[in-house]
């Protein structure tokens, strides 16, 4: 059973995760920052393990963040290798020309992390 639990960034545009857990076990990850004040979303990373790539997992992350804040305009940080750029490329994203360009408000740029 594949569960998506969400970690809330400790203050406000600061860094959160959506995990994939499959029977209690994380197989992968997804990092992302939302501002409230902005209606902003990055995605920075999305990570799932080898042995579990190719069941859709990542697009369930991708797409649980895009439903859990809805009217929001998502971007991606940048997307560096072509296995990537086609992964990001088969997702209903709302908007393609933000992908791989990182739309970070100034609320996300003062929280903890450095934005990747
Ligand atoms: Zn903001």
């Amino acid at each position: 059973m594949v569960e998506l639990v969400t970690i809330p960034a400790e203050q406000p545009a600061g860094l959160a995760v959506v995990e994939i857990r499959e029977h209690g076990v994380t197989v992968g990850d997804a990092d992302y920052r939302v501002c409230e004040l902005c209606h902003l979303g990055v995605i920075e990373h999305v990570r799932v393990d080898p042995p579990f790539r190719r069941r859709g997992l990542a697009t369930r992350a991708i797409t649980k963040l895009l439903t859990d804040w809805p009217n929001y305009s998502w971007s991606t940080s940048p997307i560096n290798d072509h296995r990537a750029l086609c992964f990001w490329k088969s997702l209903d994203w709302p908007d393609p020309g933000t992908l791989g360009t990182p739309y970070a408000c100034i609320h996300m740029r003062q929280s903890d992390d450095r934005i990747s």
